[in-house]
């Protein structure tokens, strides 16, 4: 295992004290930035700019590939790729690409597992392992900014909504999106990135205050605290009063539109009781409600919606005023949600 330090961990600055602690001149680090977000190298051979003694110390100081892609998987359309990649410690994520007509859209994860235990999640059924570095964070985008550009094409969004809470990896999944955005590199807008929170309160008032262009998503999926907490342990620990609170500040303080997920689970969520307590928590907030019938997992007995339910719901929701669309899920087929396609590994190794 390459135990060398990944170089999409290293902001700029640092980057800039490792080339003056080797000896090197100033401009070397601008030229290295370019060469990683600019050009999109993942080679330290590819970076031609620089003379090849310079170009080999890299090599060797540092890994360029956050991990090995173990699998992919197209859907039968081609809309939709996921790849798992493996780490250098093993672990393993995830990571998935949609092309929309007009957008592209790459699918990061920030935790290999998950800590929070949400039933119906392929990723919480697996628990947690570890965090993600910042540069394993990016290197995920990257890898698809790449793969685009090698059609004549460019990412055009990133959604937080792969493995893992990102607000319980916080100060990596800022530190990856800040790196992201920097315009001397990849310059990606902060407004393309949705960072979707299973709803961490702390976190999301820390979020808030800071007054970040990233657009928030909030998985809610139950708009009573009993259905909530069983469905999402964490709901125990910031309950929904508490939740809507730090949604309504997040509004106010920021002027923007709030995204909530709803996983519509048959005869579970999908009642007219649930539809009317989500209608009254949400009322005269700035929001979106996106309805998406649930992805069936192995340790969740929940089946999605049928289509009747799901309209059922929305139409409701609507009547209330509430702003909310029916999502398909990407990529069924190609276990393209959260987790799914690790966790299928993983069953078969088990048994084979
Ligand atoms: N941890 C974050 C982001 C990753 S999950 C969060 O929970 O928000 C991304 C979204 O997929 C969340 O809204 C999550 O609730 C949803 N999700 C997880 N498993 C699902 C499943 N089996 N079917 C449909 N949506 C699912
Ligand atoms: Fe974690 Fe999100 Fe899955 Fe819940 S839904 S277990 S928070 S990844």
């Amino acid at each position: 295992m390459n135990e060398a330090p990944l170089i999409y961990d290293l902001t700029f600055d640092e980057l800039e004290k490792t080339l003056v602690g080797l000896g090197e001149p100033r401009f070397r680090e601008g030229q290295i930035w370019h060469g990683l977000y600019r050009r999109l190298s993942d080679d330290p051979s590819s970076l031609t700019d620089l003379p090849s003694a310079l170009r080999a110390r890299l090599g060797l100081a540092f890994r360029f590939r956050a991990g090995e892609a173990r699998a992919t998987a197209r859907s039968n359309d081609g809309s939709t790729e996921k790849v798992l990649l493996q780490l250098v410690d093993g672990a393993e994520i995830e990571a998935v690409l949609m092309r929309y007509e007009h957008r592209r859209t790459a699918c990061i994860s920030t935790q290999a597992g998950c800590a929070m235990g949400c039933v119906f999640c392929a990723t919480g059924q697996m628990g947690f392992a570890r965090n993600l570095t910042s540069g394993e964070i990016v290197a995920q985008v990257l890898h698809f900014a790449r793969r685009l550009a090698a059609e004549g094409e460019r990412l055009t969004n990133v959604v937080v909504m792969g493995m893992g809470e990102p607000f319980h990896n916080y100060e990596a999944t800022m530190a990856a999106i800040d790196r992201l955005n920097d315009p001397e590199g990849l310059d990606f807008g902060a407004r393309r990135f949705t960072i979707s929170t299973v709803g961490l309160v702390p976190i999301m008032e820390r979020f808030t205050n800071e007054d970040r262009q990233v657009n928030l998503a909030v998985s809610l999926h139950a708009a009573t605290d009993d259905l909530r907490s069983r469905l999402l342990p964490i709901n125990r620990r910031y309950p929904l009063g508490a939740l809507l609170a730090a949604c309504r500040a997040y509004v106010e303080r920021t002027g923007r539109r709030l995204s909530f997920e709803w996983a519509l689970i048959d005869d579970v969520n999908d009642t007219p009781q649930q539809a009317e307590a989500l209608a009254a928590l949400l009322k005269g907030l700035t929001c979106h409600v996106n309805l998406i019938p649930l992805n069936p997992t192995n340790l969740y007995a929940g089946k999605g919606s049928p289509r009747e339910r799901a309209a059922a719901f929305r139409e409701r929701l609507r009547s209330r005023g509430i702003a909310c669309t029916v999502r398909v899920r990407r990529g069924i087929e190609i276990q393209a949600g959260c987790g799914q396609l690790a966790t299928e590994r993983r069953a078969r190794a088990a048994i084979g």
